[in-house]
């Protein structure tokens, strides 16, 4: 379901929520399944982290599912969705 959205560009967790009819704040409880899922099956959800709008900063440590409140470096609000993309670790 989430692949056929776009694998190529990834989805947010706002398209996935829609997608699978799941409440955003419940996604990441989802998504954690779905990873060990797909681990399974020989690929990965990969997570592209969260931008600030505002000075570029990259969230990249964060590894949970959930967008950030708050810039730490210039303290702006405008963050970036992060995004879901499904790599094959075949081939
Ligand atoms: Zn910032």
């Amino acid at each position: 379901m989430i692949r056929e959205a776009d694998p190529e560009s990834g989805v947010t967790l706002r398209d996935v929520s829609r997608l699978a009819g799941v409440a955003e704040k419940e996604l990441p409880d989802h998504l954690a399944h779905l990873a060990r899922s797909l681990s399974a099956a020989g690929e990965e959800l990969a997570i592209e982290p969260p931008v600030c709008r505002g000075c570029g900063f990259a969230f990249a440590k964060r590894t949970r599912f959930t967008r950030p409140g708050q810039c730490p470096r210039c303290k702006g609000r405008r963050i970036s969705l992060p995004r879901l993309r499904i790599a094959s670790r075949r081939g």
